[in-house]
């Protein structure tokens, strides 16, 4: 399965449907036909991943 985030394939399976990109550093779970995305913090915590803003 390919990065949602950065369409790469620098993915690693971290746990039961859920990885984690090499590339943009965030990890991602399948929720069913959604995929929640994080970001983990220096401290290894998952925090809510937010797209760059397309604007800024
Ligand atoms: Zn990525």
């Amino acid at each position: 399965m390919r990065c949602p985030v950065c369409n790469g394939k620098s993915v690693g399976k971290v746990g039961v449907d859920q990885f984690y990109c090499w590339d943009c550093f965030v990890e991602y779970q399948k929720q069913g036909d959604n995929i929640k995305i994080y970001s983990v913090a220096e401290d290894g915590s998952l925090i809510d991943f937010h797209e760059p803003a397309s604007i800024s």
